[in-house]
């Protein structure tokens, strides 16, 4: 698959999941939005109707109060006397009945009855008159008195809490919401008059508020406050089943992420192994066209007579075979990484003698650069318990690159110190003054395949995978490698090993 290919599918793929995730936020705010503005509603309309009750309570209790004083007021005197009781009439029952198919009932012997008939129905009106204005003066007297005397009682007794409770609780029952509350008495002038344990709002935004007695004057008016401590709860438990559907469109992100990086990383991996191609099939051609080079003058007649360009051509030989033995032994040295465990063959080994004989081999190189080599290899009992074959490559892969990496301008001057920084362990320290390294590259040299690329000496060819295998290897010894670097001063390649007791 194209780079392009993956990006467009990448961007494609984002573009739905994003719009996916942001819709189902939006639906997700929408619905809290209805439910708490819902919330608020239902609550409004039972704070409403609890005041009302209240109102109705208080006038019920005045309509009572006066109500008793006048019954005891009236309760010596007769009712006669006023010409209106208030009970029922004692008066017998008026027959009211015309029994209009008798004429006789008509005849003038029956006038009598008549007249005691209206006259009946005139002291009857009269009483009914009495009552009637009895109730209007006893109303009008309830509402004087509450309009005048009522704000004068305390609020306690004319809501009292657990009156208050009971309203609350079944009128939000009754419109369908039960879940707990907290409520208090607020008044105009010296705040909270009562309220109950748990009230205690986080900020204004959660208390609901209904002024209670609105005909109150305004001094000395109250209102009455409600919280929900478990309202968020409330509102969110009629959401909950968002919560899945949101978590699986999660899911499938992370998923994509996950494909995603794969494919990249798998294109990467297809772009460096091709290079590696590339860079293997150039270190192997050089040495095969010199042997091919070389076998071909072994031909010539002149050349074989001649015992110096024997010489000359044998060493050419000699010295490409090495060369591309040690690539194809690097080429092995990939292997490893693939499996798990490398096969290894721990034994004790001196650390000094074994990276002196790889000096040794090595000087020559370095001296026909013009350069040195000092060795410092001052650790004491530097046994360790290592592969014998794995540790001369790990020095050696080192010491090439150090000579790999040189400065055109300046003589190698490579340094090998071992030393013992504490009594269990050895360090092993190659330095060199080559082109040194960048702080961002320093981090990744350990990674396989990893080259610099900006490293004007990239016309040395390499497979990234030298530095990785030393690291690997250090690795499997129990030991760690680091890196200190300097563009243009040079590199520092720190080992720290254990020793073996
Ligand atoms: P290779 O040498 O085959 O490219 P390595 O894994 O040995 O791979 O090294 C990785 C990279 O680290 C090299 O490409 C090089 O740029 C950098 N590097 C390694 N050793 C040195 C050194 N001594 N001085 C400067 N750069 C180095």
């Amino acid at each position: 698959m194209k780079r392009s290919t993956i990006w467009i599918l990448t961007i494609v793929m984002a573009i739905a999941l994003l719009g996916l995730l942001a819709m189902q936020i939006v639906y997700l705010e929408k619905m809290v939005g209805m439910r708490n503005s819902q919330f608020n509603e239902t609550v409004k309309r039972s704070l409403y109707s609890v005041s009302t009750m209240l109102e109705q309570n208080e006038t019920k209790f005045f309509l009572d109060q006066d109500l008793a004083e006048a019954e005891q007021m009236y309760s010596g005197i007769s009712q006669n006397s006023f010409g209106f009781g208030f009970g029922e009439s004692n008066d017998p029952p008026i027959d009211t009945t015309l029994n209009t198919e008798d004429p006789a009932s008509l005849r003038p012997a029956n006038r009598n009855t008549l007249k005691d008939l209206n006259d009946s129905y005139q002291r009857k009106q009269e009483i009914l008159r009495g009552q009637f204005l009895y109730q209007k003066s006893l109303l009008y007297e309830v509402i004087l008195t509450i309009l005048n005397h009522s704000s004068d009682r305390p609020i306690q007794e004319r809501a009292d809490s657990l009156t208050v409770d009971s309203y609350l609780r079944s009128e939000l029952e009754f419109n369908g919401l039960s879940l707990p509350f907290e409520f208090a008495i607020v008044n105009k002038t010296s705040g909270v008059v009562y309220k109950t344990n748990g009230y205690s709002p986080m900020s204004q935004e959660d208390v609901y508020k209904v002024l209670l007695f609105p005909n109150d004057p305004k001094s000395k008016q109250n209102t009455l406050n409600v919280t929900f401590p478990n309202k968020s709860d409330y509102i969110f438990s009629s959401v909950k089943f968002l919560v899945p559907s949101l978590a699986f469109t999660f899911l499938l992100l992370g998923v994509f992420l996950y494909t995603i990086t794969v494919a990249f990383r798998q294109k990467k991996l297809s772009e460096i192994k091709n290079d590696f191609i590339n860079n293997m099939t150039h270190e192997f051609k050089t040495p095969i066209s010199s042997i091919s080079i070389a076998a071909q003058m072994l031909n010539d007649d002149s050349v074989r007579k001649s015992p110096e360009m024997l010489k000359h051509v044998s060493g050419v030989i000699n010295d490409e075979t090495k060369r591309l033995r040690f690539q194809v032994e690097k080429v092995l040295q990939l292997s490893l990484f693939d499996r798990k465990n490398a096969t290894m063959r721990l034994e004790e080994e001196d650390a000094n003698a074994n990276i002196y004989s790889v000096i040794n081999t090595f000087k020559l190189k370095v001296e026909k650069y013009g350069g040195h080599i000092n060795a410092n290899l001052d650790a004491e009992d530097p046994i360790i318990n290592v592969d014998r074959m794995h540790f001369t490559n790990v020095i050696f892969n080192l010491l090439d690159n150090a000579v790999k990496y040189r400065r055109e301008d300046v003589a190698p001057e490579l340094s090998v110190t071992t030393v013992n920084p504490d009594e269990d362990h050895i360090q092993i320290t190659v330095e060199d003054n080559g082109i040194g390294m960048k702080r961002e590259d320093l981090k990744k040299i350990f990674e396989k395949f990893y080259r610099v690329s900006t490293g004007n000496r990239h016309d040395v060819k390499g497979f990234g995978l030298g530095l990785a295998y030393v690291h690997k290897m250090i690795d499997l010894f129990g030991g760690t490698i680091r890196a200190e670097s300097e563009v243009n001063r040079g590199s520092k390649f720190i080992i720290t090993l254990p020793l073996y007791k």
